[in-house]
C-alpha cells in the first residue's frame, strides 16, 4: 500500500493578519489583536510578528503585553472578518481535496493522496496552496506535508510564516525525534510533566519509551503518545465540521398580554433564549452577533443588535444581553405587543473553540455542561421539571443562574 499523503495548512497569526490586511500604517508595527480592550480583564488574542519579538504572548494580560511593547497597537476583534476568510481559505483548499478536517478556525488537515495524480507530488500541492492563499487573500500559511496527521502538523509548525516543510518517513529519526515532547499534539502541560518526571524529554525519547511504561504512568493515552511518536498514527482525515451551520436562530412571540413592565420582558426573553440556546446547540454552532426585535402596541417595529466579544450561546448570556439590548431600544413606556431573539453570525462549534478564548472560559465552560444537563432532564422529564428559580419566583433579574428542580 502506498504511503498516504497528509497536508496540514495554518495560517500564520490568524486574528493579527486579517486586522494588518490592507492597513499600509501598521506595516512592521507591533500590533495584537485584545479580547474586550476597555475591560480590565481584556487579553491577548493574537499577534503579529513585529510584537512577537517583544515577548508579548497570547493569553496574557493586555496590560502586561503593554508594558513589554509600550506602542503596541491592540485592535479589538472582528470574529465575522474571521469566519469570513477562514472559509475563503477553505475553498482554496477544495481545489485539491475534500477530505478536509479543520482544527480550529485557522488549522486544517487535508489528505491529498488522491489527488497527487493530478496535482503533482504533496510537496507541489503544498506549494501551491502556499502560493495561492497568499495571492487570494493577502494571508500567509504554513504547510506541513508528512504520511500522518501528527507528523504533518509539526510539520506546518516546523517552520513559519509562509512556508512549507516535508516530513518523509526516513525524516523521522533526524528531524522529528530531536523535537521536544510539548510540540507534538496530545502532550498537554500535565502530560509533560508526568513524562519529564521519567526523564522523557522529546519526542525521540517518547518513542524510545516502553509503551507499558506509558501506559502505566498516562493511562491508555499514554500508549498513543507512543505510536504518534513513532509514526504509527493512522487516524483518517474525518469530515467533521463539514456539515454547514445555519445563517441565523431566532425565535419570537406575540404575548397573550401587552408587555409593560421590564419584568415582562424578562420572562419572555428567558423562554426565547433558552429555546434559541437549544437550537444553536443542536446545530453546533454560536453566535458572534445578537438582534432583537420589538413591536409595541401601536405596530412600531424596532430592531437593534450588538456584536458580542465572544461567540456565545448560553441561554443565560442570550438572556442577559438580549434584555440589554431590548432595554437599549425600548422608550421604556409604549407597552410592547411582540418580541424576538435572534443569533446571527454563527460559527461552528470546531472553529469557534478558539474564538472563546477568554478569561472566563472555565466559567464558561461550567455553565455550558449545566444547561447541557438541565436540557437532558427536559427531554426525560418533560419542560417544565427543571425551572429556572426566576421563574418559580419572577425573582431578582440578575440573580446568579440557578436551577430548582421539581423532579421528585
Ligand atoms: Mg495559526
Amino acid at each position: 500500500m502506498s504511503e498516504r499523503v497528509i497536508l496540514h495548512c495554518d495560517l500564520n497569526n490568524f486574528f493579527a493578519s486579517v486586522e494588518c490586511l490592507g492597513r499600509e500604517d501598521l506595516k512592521g508595527k507591533p500590533v495584537a489583536v485584545g479580547g474586550s480592550v476597555e475591560q480590565r480583564h481584556g487579553i491577548i488574542l493574537a499577534k503579529n510578528e513585529a510584537a512577537k519579538k517583544y515577548g508579548v504572548k497570547t493569553a496574557e494580560a493586555i496590560w502586561q503585553a503593554v508594558q513589554k511593547c509600550p506602542n503596541l497597537i491592540v485592535l479589538p476583534p472582528h470574529y465575522d472578518r474571521y469566519v469570513c476568510y477562514s472559509r475563503r481559505v477553505r475553498t482554496i483548499y477544495e481545489q485539491y481535496t475534500d477530505l478536509i478536517e479543520p482544527f480550529g478556525i485557522d488549522e486544517c488537515w487535508l489528505d491529498v493522496t488522491g489527488s497527487t495524480k493530478l496535482f503533482g507530488p504533496g510537496e507541489a500541492i503544498a506549494e501551491q496552496i502556499r502560493q495561492t492563499v497568499k495571492g487570494q487573500t493577502g494571508l500567509t500559511v504554513s504547510v506541513g506535508v508528512s504520511f500522518n496527521k501528527i507528523f504533518a502538523k509539526l510539520g506546518s509548525d516546523y517552520k513559519k510564516p509562509d512556508a512549507v516543510t516535508v516530513f518523509r518517513r526516513e525524516d523521522m529519526e533526524q528531524l522529528i525525534w530531536p523535537l521536544a515532547a510539548q510540540e507534538m499534539l496530545g502532550v498537554g502541560s500535565s502530560t509533560l510533566r508526568s513524562l519529564q518526571r521519567i526523564g522523557v524529554f522529546t519526542i525521540g525519547d517518547l518513542a524510545k519509551t516502553d509503551p507499558h511504561t506509558l501506559r502505566l504512568i498516562l493511562g491508555k493515552g499514554g500508549e498513543t503518545l507512543w505510536r504518534f511518536a513513532n509514526g504509527l498514527d493512522l487516524s483518517p482525515v474525518s469530515l467533521s465540521g463539514e456539515e454547514p451551520v445555519p445563517k441565523s436562530v431566532g425565535r419570537s412571540t406575540t404575548t397573550p398580554r401587552d408587555m409593560k413592565t421590564p419584568e415582562d420582558i424578562a420572562l419572555t426573553l428567558l423562554w426565547l433564549s433558552e429555546r434559541v440556546s437549544r437550537e444553536l446547540r443542536a446545530n453546533h454552532a454560536l453566535a458572534t452577533v445578537l438582534q432583537v426585535h420589538l413591536r409595541d402596541n401601536k405596530l412600531n417595529v424596532t430592531e437593534h443588535q450588538r456584536r458580542l466579544q465572544q461567540p456565545i450561546r448560553l441561554a443565560e448570556l442570550l438572556r442577559k444581553i438580549g434584555y440589554e439590548l431590548i432595554l437599549e431600544a425600548w422608550d421604556g413606556v409604549t407597552p410592547l405587543r411582540s418580541v424576538g431573539i435572534r443569533a446571527v453570525g454563527l460559527v461552528h462549534e470546531d472553529e469557534s473553540f478558539q474564538l472563546c478564548f477568554s478569561s472566563d472560559y472555565e466559567q464558561l465552560e461550567r455553565m455550558e455542561q449545566l444547561e447541557r444537563a438541565v436540557e437532558r432532564m427536559k427531554e426525560k422529564y418533560g419542560k417544565d421539571a427543571v425551572l429556572r428559580c426566576r421563574q418559580l419566583s419572577g425573582g431578582k433579574l440578575e440573580q446568579h443562574l440557578a436551577f430548582k428542580t421539581i423532579v421528585s
